[in-house]
């Protein structure tokens, strides 16, 4: 019988402690926790001063355009 209580007492204690805790390291190792979604990195455009995602700027060297056209035009 005592045997069962402390069984039980374990399983509780696990689902207490462990599982949170477990949940905690997973959010760590995840880089893509719900705060980072969304986050992306963003450049101004040389010619109209408009901010555009990094991953669709038009880059020409190290200066960044929100369009090819605006490459072409240049900076204002
Ligand atoms: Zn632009």
């Amino acid at each position: 019988m005592i045997k069962l209580l402390l069984w039980g007492i374990a399983i509780w204690l696990a689902f207490k402690y462990a599982l949170p805790a477990l949940r905690r390291l997973n959010g760590i190792q995840n880089p893509q926790s719900p705060r980072d979604k969304g986050a992306q990195d963003t450049v101004r455009c040389a010619h109209c001063g408009v901010y555009v995602l990094r991953s669709e700027a038009v880059t020409d060297g190290s200066v960044y355009y929100c369009s090819d056209g605006h490459r072409q035009a240049g900076r204002s």
